[in-house]
């Protein structure tokens, strides 16, 4: 429409714009008041799993609001407010402890937990004291840091490499592991990597989602992350596998890990412990059996 009306013309108010404007202030309000009351907010759990024999290798924590009146709301509707209103913040703090007290609650139950990954954004990652905060935590559940790994992007570090670096081999000598996620949508340069002590490489699920397509790109790309992830002794996710073929071709790329809607959906953690944990011993025939997902 503002191509009809010419290129000069300024349109500096939109009612649209009003309603924008309030419905995030609402939003960051009930954010807030969720994040202070602890209610509505659930974090919910999606299997990794090796591509070889679909054995459950670890699991992503993904965060779920269940808001007062709107239901759900997708963490990539809400994360951002929250990152630059800083209630991430508290947020994330309640984020760990209760990724924490599910571990601390599988280990009480007899089960043998997997790995779990906390997703942390920029200004959690930059917190003074992140890594003391989560050695009194691990300390206080009485969890072996290996149960715990974490996932930023490669915009996390942007600019502030070094720093970065020293933080991670916090986090690395208190045992926890890292992951990058959303690997190959940031700017990093590939020598960029050697210098980062991390574990994981996660492939951008845009990557895969176009896999066996038209666009024959994201084959070379999967490749070559996947040839890297190895060369650097990484281990490399594919994320957002929705298609046997796709599985296919991440395990012919030789990625070590997938996760996506084709093997397991984000759950609850109650489904999570009964489909995935309680039957750990015979999960590789089971994965790959796959009975239908909630
Ligand atoms: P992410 O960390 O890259 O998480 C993966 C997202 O891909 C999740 O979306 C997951 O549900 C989705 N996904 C997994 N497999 C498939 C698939 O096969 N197909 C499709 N279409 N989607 C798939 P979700 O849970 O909506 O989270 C979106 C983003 O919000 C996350 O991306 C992460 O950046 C952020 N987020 C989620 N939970 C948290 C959290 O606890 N803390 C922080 N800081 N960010 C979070
Ligand atoms: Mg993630
Ligand atoms: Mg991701
Ligand atoms: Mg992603």
């Amino acid at each position: 429409r503002a191509k009809q009306e010419g290129r000069n013309t300024y349109r500096l108010y939109r009612p649209e714009m009003d309603i924008q404007a309030r419905n995030h202030l609402s939003l960051e309000t009930d954010l807030r008041n969720t994040v202070e009351s602890g209610q509505g907010l659930e974090m919910v759990y999606q299997p990794l799993l090796s591509s070889q024999d679909g054995s459950l290798v670890s699991a992503e924590a993904l965060l779920r609001w269940h808001h007062p009146t709107q239901g759900v709301i997708s963490p990539a509707n809400f994360i951002p407010l929250a990152e630059r209103s800083g209630l991430i913040v508290p947020l994330g703090n309640h984020i760990i402890d209760l990724v924490f007290n599910q571990l601390q609650a599988w280990i009480a139950q007899g089960l043998d937990p997997v790995p779990i990954a906390i997703n942390l954004s920029a200004r959690q990652f930059w917190q003074e004291d992140l890594t003391e905060q989560i050695v009194t935590k691990l300390k206080a559940h009485d969890l072996p840091p290996h149960l715990v790994s974490f996932e930023l992007t490669e915009s996390t570090l942007l600019n502030k490499k070094a720093q970065g670096i020293e933080v991670l081999e916090r986090l690395r000598d208190i045992g926890c592991h890292i992951a990058i996620d959303d690997f190959g949508t940031g700017y990093s340069s590939l020598s960029y990597l050697q210098d980062l002590p991390v574990n994981t490489l996660k492939i951008d699920r845009s990557f895969v989602k176009t896999l066996g397509g038209d666009k024959r790109g994201s084959s070379a790309i999967v490749a070559a992350v996947a040839g890297l992830g190895r060369e650097l002794g990484l281990k490399v996710v594919a994320e957002g596998v929705e298609t046997e073929q796709q599985w296919q071709l991440l395990g012919d790329h030789q990625v070590d890990l997938i996760q996506g809607f084709l093997h397991g959906k984000p759950v609850s953690a109650d489904f999570f412990t009964q489909r995935w944990l309680s039957k750990r011993e015979n999960t590789p025939s089971a994965a790959l059996g796959c009975p239908p997902q909630p």
